[in-house]
């Protein structure tokens, strides 16, 4: 295979180098790449889509017993389409990113309601579908259907900026632009399906973030960033902004009996239809909260529990936790809609924020400060 410098002039269209790229990276998947993962078992679009969006922020070995559990309950477009909301953030409970799970669910009303509950097959109908980008549409066609689609996930970038030397954060749109270019161009006209699992598999095995295996890659002769010894510095990491903090206080509002009140999250905004705590301002009187909720009688402030930080993507929150015991429950237990007793002792199927589940399981384990 000729440098990959030379390779780099094909970019715009399958040029010189192109076929060589793409041989090689099949004869690597015939011989190494993963073939019985469980969404390439008879892969229908259903199947790879939701395989996918759980893999878009989430390794392989913690996807596979939720995508099982996943696919068991929800078979088809329909009957997620047709399950409660509540049902579905259930089974995504402790993925993260929650925000995937709410969009499969409107994308499968999406499939119900305007494509008769069947898969479309058409570039344009399978990216138009709620959290399904460029890449995902991509994937999907080709993985499933074995159409022509380049992908550029979090794998295939790595590989594609190591090997061509892409210099820039592939956020700002130029470096992007340069690495579809790149993609589309060495996307095989046949076996394109197994071309991108293989590019996917050699970033995700391979070509690994912190410790590229360049002997065993079957792109080593020709790839810039190896031969220079620099393979860390690709792709370039988004200039580090730093993150604000935010102080919450989160209510572990406990009746006689231990129960906890929850209470569901808006459907936007962090934990979007999760059941959370009660969660109020870092200033403000927990016991006052209590009593404007009617939750019960007899509030008071029993302790306070250290605190936690919780990372999301735009913010660091650091909850406090505060624990309320109440000498009597409101009136009718509180059931209300978005409002809930809840055992940590007898779980039920509920979707859960991952820290507070983390807490009610600690609580259920001492039945004290978790
Ligand atoms: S040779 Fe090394 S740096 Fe280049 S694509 Fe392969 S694993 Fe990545």
């Amino acid at each position: 295979m000729r440098p990959a410098q030379s390779r780099s002039s094909s970019a715009g269209g399958p040029g010189p180098g192109a076929p060589d790229f793409a041989d090689r990276v099949l004869a690597w998947h015939d011989r190494h790449g993963r073939k019985d993962l469980p969404w390439q078992r008879d892969p229908t679009p259903y199947r790879v889509w939701v395989s996918e969006i759980m893999l878009q922020q989430t390794q392989v070995q913690t996807v596979i017993p939720y995508y099982e559990r996943f696919l068991a309950r929800f078979p088809d477009a329909v009957t997620l389409a047709e399950a409660p909301l509540d049902a579905v953030l259930h089974l995504w409970s402790g993925l993260g990113y929650y925000a995937r799970a709410r969009n499969l669910h409107r994308a499968a009303q999406s499939l119900r309601d305007h494509h008769g509950g069947r898969f479309p097959e058409t570039f344009a109908d399978v990216a138009a579908l709620p959290g399904v980008g460029r890449s995902t549409a991509g994937a999907i066609l080709s993985l499933a259907l074995g159409q022509r689609h380049p992908i550029l996930d979090g794998n295939v970038t790595r590989v594609l900026a190591r090997c061509f030397a892409v210099k820039g954060w592939p956020g700002k749109a130029e470096v992007a632009r340069r690495l579809w270019t790149l993609a589309e161009s060495l996307t095989p006209h046949d076996r394109a399906g197994a071309y991108n699992q293989a590019m996917m598999d050699l970033g995700a095995t391979v070509c690994t973030r912190t410790r590229p295996a360049c002997p065993l890659c079957p792109l080593v002769d020709g790839c810039i960033a190896s031969g220079r010894g620099t393979p860390a510095a690709y792709p370039e990491r988004k200039p580090a902004a730093v993150l604000p903090l935010r102080t919450t206080q989160l209510l572990v509002v406990r009746d006689a009996d231990g129960r906890v009140l929850l209470e569901q999250r808006p459907p936007t905004g962090i934990w979007g239809g999760l059941w959370s705590l009660p969660q109020i301002e870092a200033g403000a009187d927990p016991v006052a909260w209590c009593e404007a909720r009617r939750v019960g009688e007899g509030a008071r402030v029993v302790g306070h529990w250290p605190a936690r930080r919780h990372t999301f993507s735009h913010f660091h929150l650091d909850m406090r936790p505060v624990e309320i015991r109440l000498e009597r429950v409101g009136l009718g237990g509180v059931e209300e809609a978005g409002r809930v007793w809840y055992n940590p002792a007898a779980p039920d199927a509920r979707g859960l924020a991952a820290p507070v589940r983390r807490m009610l399981a600690a609580l259920a384990g001492n039945g004290g400060e978790p």
